[in-house]
Order: C-alpha cells, then structure tokens, then sequence
C-alpha cells in the first residue's frame, strides 16, 4: 500500500509513504533523519481504520449469515 502526501514546508513537494510488511516507511527528509513523521502516524490511522472497517462487516456478515 503506498500513499501519496503534501510536504508541510514544500506545497509543490509530494512524498511517498509505503508500507513494507508491518513497517511504514516515508520519503520526507523527517522520517530520514528522526524515523518518524506525520505521514507516518497518517498511514498507521488509516491502516487502523481500514482493519476496524474489515473486522466490523465480518461481525455484521457472520449476524446475517447466523
Ligand atoms: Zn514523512
């Protein structure tokens, strides 16, 4: 899953963030230097809400099927 993100400093600048098995990775010259930027925490909210979304409609499916 790859994302697509604004720089904060740059508006003309777009960075990559990517996740590779279990870890997301950032193109911004934050992540290269700290290990972690806003694009980073962005993406592992997403992912959360994506994995919360999957879990609740097999919840709902197993109701209906049940
Ligand atoms: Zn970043």
């Amino acid at each position: 899953m790859r994302l697509r993100v604004p720089s904060k400093r740059y508006p003309d600048v777009r960075h990559t963030v990517e996740l590779q098995g279990s870890q997301v990775r950032c193109t911004c010259p934050g992540f290269y230097f700290k290990h972690k930027c806003w694009h980073v925490v962005v993406m592992k909210e997403l992912l959360a809400y994506r994995w919360q979304m999957r879990l609740q409609a097999k919840a709902l499916g197993g109701m209906v099927c049940s």
